[in-house]
C-alpha cells in the first residue's frame, strides 16, 4: 500500500465474512455517510419462519444461562464492553420493578451496526430481549431508538406483527428518544423509561424499592438470543466502516484491520484510524494494521474499537484539524448539566482549533492540562470520550503537533464527518 487512502465507494466483500456459523447479519450493506441505518440497497431482512427454521424456538430466559452467559465471557456490545452477567447480578439487586431494555438507539454518527442488525434480524434482537427479561423477572420490556430511525421501528412492528403467539410476559413495548448524541447513554435511557427527560444523571446506589432497569445494547441481546439457544459463542465483529459512505459488515474476529480496509476495497493505506467514533481514539495505522479486531486482542495494546466503529484518515488530511471539528461537535452535544463538561469540552475545542491554527504558543500543555482537569468529572462519561481523543490526536500525530504549535500549520484536506460543521 502508498500512503494515500482511497475513498471510493468501495465493493462490498466478496469473501468474507468467512465467519460459518453463528452469524449475526444476513450480509454486509453500504449505507449514505451519516443518518439511521438505511442501506442504499434494499437488503434481506428476516421473517419469523426463516429465524425459526434457522436457529429454532426461543427457549424461555431462566436465571441459570448465566452460567453460559459466564462461559462465553460474554460483554456487552454498545462500547463499554461490561460483562453481561455483571449487569445481570447488578439488576437482581435491589426489589423494584424490573425494567429490561433493548437499546438500538446509536449515538456515534458514523455508527451503523445495531441499526443494521434490527433491520435484518428484528427476531434475533427480540428474543434476546425476552430471554433477558424473562430470566430476571422483568415487568417491562422495552425498545428505545432514536426517534429518527424509521427503518428500525418498522422492522420492528412488522417482526412483532408476525409473533403474537410467541410474545410471552412481558409484552414489548418501543419507545422513541430523541434525536441526540446521549440519547443512547444508560442513564439517561434509565430516566426516559420512567417518564423523566433523556439525559444522563449521576449513578446513586439505588433505594430498594425504587424502579430498576437494566440496558443491553440490541447487539448484546441478539448474542443472549443464540447462547440461551445452546449454540457456541459468535466468533465475529459487526463492524462500520466510514469511507466515502459507510459499510456495515460482519467479519471473524480474527480479522486484521488491513483485511477489513482491503476487502472494503481499499488500495492505499491511511495514515491513522479513528477507532470507537468521535468519542474514541485515534491510533497509527502501522500500529493497527495487522492487529485483530477482536476486543480482548485490542484491550491488551491499550485500544477499543468500542462499538465498532473504524473511520480511516487519509495521508492528506490534517488530523489535528480533523480532531478540532470533532471536539467541536462533542461540546456541542453536552446536556449541560455538570460545569465540566459545560466548560471544559469548548475550551478543550478551542484550544485544538488554535493548535490546528498554528495559533496556540504553548497551546499543548495547556490542552493536555485541560484534559486532565475534565477528565472523570461529569456525571456521565460523555467529556471522558473528549478527553480520550486529545490525548490520542497529541500521541498519533505527535509530528503535526509540533509543527502546529511551532506556528507551522500544515493546511491539509478536509474531511466531512458525519454531523460536524467543517
Ligand atoms: S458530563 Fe456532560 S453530558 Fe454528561 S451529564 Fe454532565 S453535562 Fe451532561
Amino acid at each position: 500500500m502508498s500512503d494515500t487512502l482511497v475513498f471510493g465507494t468501495p465493493p462490498l466483500p466478496a469473501g468474507r465474512p468467512a465467519v460459518g456459523d453463528p452469524c449475526l447479519l444476513l450480509g454486509p450493506v453500504q449505507l449514505a455517510p451519516g443518518g439511521p441505518a438505511d442501506p442504499l440497497e434494499p437488503a434481506p431482512a428476516e421473517d419469523l419462519r426463516t429465524h425459526l427454521d434457522r436457529l429454532g424456538p426461543r427457549p424461555t430466559g431462566s436465571p441459570a444461562l448465566m452460567t453460559a452467559l459466564d462461559e462465553a465471557h460474554l460483554t456487552g456490545q454498545g462500547g463499554a464492553h461490561v460483562p453481561v452477567t455483571a449487569k445481570w447480578r447488578r439488576a437482581l439487586t435491589g426489589r423494584g420493578p424490573l425494567t429490561v431494555v433493548a437499546n438500538g438507539a446509536e449515538s456515534e454518527p458514523v455508527a451503523a451496526k445495531d441499526g443494521t442488525l434490527l433491520r435484518q434480524r428484528p427476531h434475533l434482537v427480540l428474543d434476546g430481549l425476552m430471554i433477558a427479561a424473562e430470566a430476571l423477572g422483568a415487568e417491562r420490556a422495552v425498545v428505545w431508538l432514536h426517534g429518527d430511525d424509521h427503518g428500525a421501528r418498522q422492522a420492528l412492528l412488522a417482526a412483532l406483527r408476525e409473533r403474537p403467539w410467541v410474545l410471552g410476559h412481558p409484552a414489548v413495548e418501543i419507545l422513541d428518544g430523541p434525536v441526540h448524541y446521549l440519547a443512547g447513554e444508560a442513564s439517561a435511557i434509565a430516566r426516559a423509561v420512567h417518564g423523566g427527560p433523556a439525559l444522563p444523571t449521576v449513578r446513586r446506589h439505588p433505594q430498594p424499592g425504587a424502579p430498576r432497569t437494566l440496558v443491553h445494547n440490541v447487539e448484546t441481546l441478539a448474542r443472549v438470543a443464540l447462547l440461551a439457544r445452546g449454540q457456541a459463542p459468535t466468533g465475529t465483529r459487526v463492524l462500520t466502516v466510514l469511507g466515502e459512505g459507510r459499510a456495515v459488515v460482519e467479519v471473524d474476529a480474527r480479522t486484521t484491520f488491513a483485511d477489513v480496509l482491503v476487502d472494503l476495497g481499499w488500495t492505499e493505506a491511511p495514515q491513522a484510524v479513528l477507532l470507537g467514533g468521535y468519542g474514541g481514539m485515534w491510533a497509527r495505522w502501522a500500529r493497527v494494521a495487522h492487529l485483530a479486531v477482536d476486543e480482548s486482542a485490542l484491550a491488551a495494546e491499550g485500544l477499543t474499537l468500542g462499538a465498532g466503529v473504524i473511520a480511516p484518515l487519509g495521508a492528506w488530511a490534517c488530523g489535528v484539524h480533523q480532531t478540532a471539528g470533532l471536539l467541536g461537535y462533542l461540546a456541542s452535544m453536552s446536556a449541560r448539566q455538570c460545569g465540566p463538561c459545560v466548560f471544559g469540552l469548548p475550551s478543550l475545542a478551542e484550544g485544538m482549533t488554535a493548535l490546528a491554527a498554528g495559533r496556540s504558543g504553548d497551546g499543548v500543555a495547556r490542552l493536555l492540562a485541560d484534559a486532565a482537569i475534565v477528565e472523570g468529572r461529569g456525571a456521565c462519561h460523555h467529556p471522558d470520550g473528549a478527553t480520550r481523543l486529545v490525548a490520542s490526536a497529541v500521541s498519533t500525530f505527535a509530528d503535526d503537533v509540533a509543527a502546529h504549535a511551532a506556528g507551522r500549520p500544515c493546511g491539509a484536506g478536509d474531511i466531512a464527518w458525519p454531523g460536524v460543521d467543517s
